[in-house]
Formats: C-alpha cells, sequence, structure tokens
C-alpha cells in the first residue's frame, strides 16, 4: 500500500480524528463516572455517620453510653452488612467498633486509628489488604459538657472499582475497533470520492498531441474533481487549436513552397541540358540545382510529416504482407548497397499480415534502409528482418555501421536532429528521414525505437499490430545481396 497516497493519509487522518475524539469522549465519561460513584457512596456513609451520630446524641442525654454498641448493632448490624462503624471520643478511647462477622470481607480491627479534622464532617479513602479500598465518612458529635466523640462509618469501594474497571475494559476494546472501522470506513469513503481521479488520469494518460480531440470525463456532482476536470478540458482545447493552428501553418508553408521550387527546379533543369546556354553557365547550375532538389526534398518530408500528424486519412488502406514489402523494397535498394559494397541479407516469414497504407510503409523501409546503408563504411552488413511476435508485427533494420552515441539516441526522431550535423548534410539527410518513419508508425497504430552501440551498429525496430485474419505465417525466406 502506498502510505504517501491521498487515500492512505485522508483515511488515517479520519480514523485518528475519530479515534482521539472518542478516546476523549472516554476519559471525560470516566472521570465523570468515578464522581458519580464515590460522591453517592460517600454520601451514603455520611448519612450512615449521622443517624449513629443522632443515635449516640440521644444515648448520652439518657447517660447511658454505654447502650451505645448494643443499640447501633441492633439497628444498623455493620458486620453483617459488609460495612464498618467506630465511635471513639477525643481522648482516644473507642466507645463502639464493629465487630467482625464471618461474612465480612475486611477486617475492622485493621483500619487505622481515627482521624480528626478540623471540620464536622470529613470522608477519606483508606486501604484495604488486597489492593481494595475503603470510603470512610466521619462526623464529630459535639456534647453540652463539651465532650467530643468521632463517628465513622465505611464501605468498601469494590462495586465502585469494578465498574470503573469494566468501563476501562470497554473501552479498551471499544477503541481499536473503532479505529480499524473507521480507517477501514475511511479508505472506502475516500476511495469512491476519488475514483473520478482514476478514471481522469487513465484517460490524460492517453491524451497525446495526436489525441487531443479526446476530453477528460466530468464527474457531475458539483464538486472539486468536476471543476477541475473542466478547467482541464478547456486546456485541452486551447491546446488542441494551437496543436492544429501549427500544423496547419506547417502545412498551408510546405504546400505553398512546393509549387515555386518544382518550377524553379524544373527551370533550372531545361537551363542545364539546353545546349544554347553557354558552357559554363552548366558547369555552375549544378550547385543552385542540388540545394533546389535539397529542399524540395525537405519541403516534401515536412508536407508528409503534417498530413500524418493530422491524422488524414490515407488514400489506401488494405492489408498487406510486411515481410513480402520489406523483401521487395530491398530489392529495389540492392543497386544503392552493392556501389557501397554492403552486404544486406533479408531474412522474413512471409505472411506478416499488417493493415495500411503500403505506399507509406515502404517509405518506412526505405528510410530506414537508407540510413543503414548510408551510416555504415564499405564492406559492413546490414540485416533485414520481419516477423510475427506476440501479435504484433515485428520489422527490424541492424546494421554494423557507426552507431549512434547514447546522448543522441532519444533525439534521433525529432525532426530536423542529425548527429554529425556537417556529416549528414554531406550525405544529403536533412534529419527528417526517421521522423518521417515515426509519423507513418504511429499512424498505423504502432511504434519505432532505436538500439545502439557506438562503433559497432544500429538496430531500428518497428512494431505493427498484426491482422489477425491474416494466413499464418510459414515459410522462411532468407535472401542475401552485394
Ligand atoms: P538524415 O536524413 O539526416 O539521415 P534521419 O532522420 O534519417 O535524418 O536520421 C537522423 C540522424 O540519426 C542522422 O543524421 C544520423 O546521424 C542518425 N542515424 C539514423 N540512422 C542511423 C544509422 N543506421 N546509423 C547511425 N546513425 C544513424
Amino acid at each position: 500500500m502506498n502510505t504517501r497516497s491521498l487515500k492512505f493519509q485522508l483515511s488515517v487522518w479520519y480514523a485518528s480524528l475519530l479515534t482521539a475524539g472518542l478516546a476523549l469522549l472516554g476519559i471525560i465519561t470516566y472521570v465523570a463516572l468515578e464522581r458519580s460513584l464515590t460522591g453517592a457512596l460517600k454520601e451514603n456513609q455520611f448519612r450512615r455517620a449521622r443517624q449513629v451520630s443522632q443515635l449516640l446524641s440521644e444515648l448520652l442525654d439518657k447517660r447511658n453510653a454505654n447502650a451505645a454498641g448494643p443499640e447501633i448493632e441492633a439497628r444498623y448490624a455493620p458486620g453483617l452488612n459488609d460495612r464498618f462503624v467506630r465511635v471513639s471520643r477525643r481522648d482516644g478511647a473507642v466507645i463502639y467498633l464493629s465487630p467482625r462477622h464471618e461474612s465480612q470481607t475486611f477486617s475492622p480491627a485493621a483500619i487505622g486509628p481515627p482521624a480528626w479534622a478540623d471540620k464536622a464532617e470529613s470522608a477519606r479513602v483508606v486501604p484495604l489488604e488486597g489492593g481494595r479500598k475503603m470510603m470512610l465518612a466521619g462526623h464529630v458529635l459535639q456534647t453540652a459538657n463539651g465532650e467530643s466523640y468521632l463517628v465513622e462509618s465505611g464501605a468498601p469501594m469494590d462495586t465502585v472499582q469494578s465498574d470503573l474497571r469494566h468501563w476501562l475494559f470497554f473501552l479498551g476494546i471499544m477503541l481499536p475497533t473503532i479505529a480499524a472501522l473507521g480507517l477501514a470506513g475511511g479508505y472506502l469513503l475516500v476511495k469512491r470520492a476519488l475514483l473520478p481521479v482514476d478514471k481522469i488520469a487513465a484517460t490524460a494518460e492517453r491524451i497525446s498531441s495526436h489525441t487531443l480531440s479526446e476530453r477528460l470525463p466530468v464527474p457531475q456532482n458539483g464538486d472539486e474533481i468536476e471543476r477541475l476536470t473542466t478547467a482541464l478540458n478547456h486546456m485541452i482545447d486551447r491546446l488542441d487549436a494551437a496543436f492544429q493552428h501549427s500544423r496547419r501553418f506547417v502545412a498551408d508553408a510546405s504546400h505553398e513552397l512546393r509549387t515555386p521550387l518544382t518550377t524553379l527546379r524544373g527551370e533550372l533543369e531545361t537551363l542545364l541540358r539546353d545546349p544554347r546556354s553557354p558552357r559554363e553557365w552548366r558547369e555552375q547550375l549544378g550547385s543552385p540545382l542540388e540545394e533546389v532538389e535539397r529542399l524540395a526534398q525537405i519541403v516534401e518530408g515536412l508536407f508528409a510529416i503534417s498530413r500524418l500528424d493530422a491524422g488524414e486519412a490515407a488514400a489506401e488502406w488494405v492489408p498487406f504482407d510486411l515481410a513480402q514489402l520489406a523483401i521487395s523494397t530491398a530489392d529495389q535498394m540492392a543497386l544503392l548497397a552493392e556501389d557501397k559494397q554492403i552486404h544486406v541479407t533479408c531474412t522474413g516469414s512471409i505472411g506478416v499480415w499488417v493493415q495500411g497504407d503500403r505506399a507509406r510503409m515502404r517509405q518506412v523501409v526505405v528510410n530506414l534502409l537508407d540510413n543503414a546503408i548510408k551510416y555504415t563504411p564499405p564492406g559492413g552488413s546490414v540485416t533485414l528482418t520481419v516477423r510475427a511476435q506476440d501479435a504484433k508485427a515485428v520489422l527490424e533494420v541492424a546494421d554494423t555501421g557507426m552507431g549512434i552515441p547514447s546522448h543522441a539516441l532519444p533525439k534521433v526522431f525529432e525532426r530536423f536532429f542529425r548527429v554529425d550535423k556537417a556529416r549528414s548534410r554531406d550525405e544529403g539527410g536533412a534529419g527528417l528521414g526517421l521522423a518521417i518513419v515515426k509519423s507513418i508508425c504511429t499512424a498505423h497504430e504502432g511504434r519505432v525505437e532505436a538500439n545502439s552501440k557506438p562503433g559497432y551498429g544500429s538496430q531500428f525496430r518497428v512494431e505493427l499490430p498484426l491482422v489477425p485474419a491474416a494466413p499464418k505465417s510459414q515459410t522462411l525466406v532468407s535472401k542475401n545481396e552485394h
């Protein structure tokens, strides 16, 4: 689980706040419960002490203090009720101490000495054996002849302690349970709330400069995500318009340049061939004609890319055998390889069917082979392979040439990119060949990638969707040319 995700963090915050709130509530309830239970017990003991004190006062009035013990026993029977009563005089004499009954849970004689307080009534908690406690309330009786008696009444706090323990146990069980439920519930709630974000992210991943007509799904619930997606869609609208504008500009510019360049080339060629032109003229016209041809090639390349990028429907969109197309194209380029004494090997499984525009796909093979021959020194070799692999048609062109430095590898498919500007220009390249290859592959829902080891050679791999209904590939052909 990603602990930095919004889902996780929101759920943890939610569960923590819920648990902290409940823990606070639990503590407050514990304190209130403790006060209420001990308060009630204390009040009971005060009442009993006052009653005993009243009884003692009546007996003292009748000068019959000796009857205090039997009277208290008869009326209140403290031992039987697991209670404690003690009457003591200021001089320390104990007039009465409740006797220990067999059912009693504590020993009255073990309770500490009487504690005289300044006030007429005071209460305290005294320890009993085994960690238990007793609530002891004292009432001072002041007689008319100046004598004072302390009447103490006490009861073990077992019920209070066990009630508080039960409450703590309940809290100990409930808090982790509520924290776990809060975490799980919070996670599910946040996950549901963020579900549209996953869909938006998946769509945004798909949108590229070629699919700018797509829009993000807008959840119609008036929340922040709806506002965000609407704003992003407006941004894509503007990007789409800007892209279309720039594509139209390149297409228009290259279209406009084609005609004057063709005219210029035609006129230069006529002048060059015309026997009436002076010889010096004809000698000097070769170089401008070459430049015009180069310009015309660039313009053609740009025009092709802008049409492909604009997604213009190809004239011909049919299923065809990529292996056959590759082999026949390599055949046509045999002369070029022969000139440079380059050994071209072609291997392919006949019947690797793809769908698309044959002429444009031929252009891919031509550009890749042309580069491989161009950038491989004489005596080197070029291998062209076509095969079906993992539901894909794969075309590979590998050479034993100079290779491409790793820093340049990611850029070779960019327009006008050339590794060595001076050398490429001598060879006649404008840096558009691989950009055209990439545009054609993208238009065919395929991809192209380059690998290279400088000094050892390069490998270009084109992957296209295989046509499922195509005949099975079986025959292996191999062809060598010099
Ligand atoms: P160019 O028309 O200049 O050949 P490309 O777009 O076809 O333009 O190629 C871009 C650059 O990539 C070339 O200038 C060249 O430096 C490099 N390149 C392409 N193919 C190869 C190859 N097979 N071996 C070495 N370098 C290559």
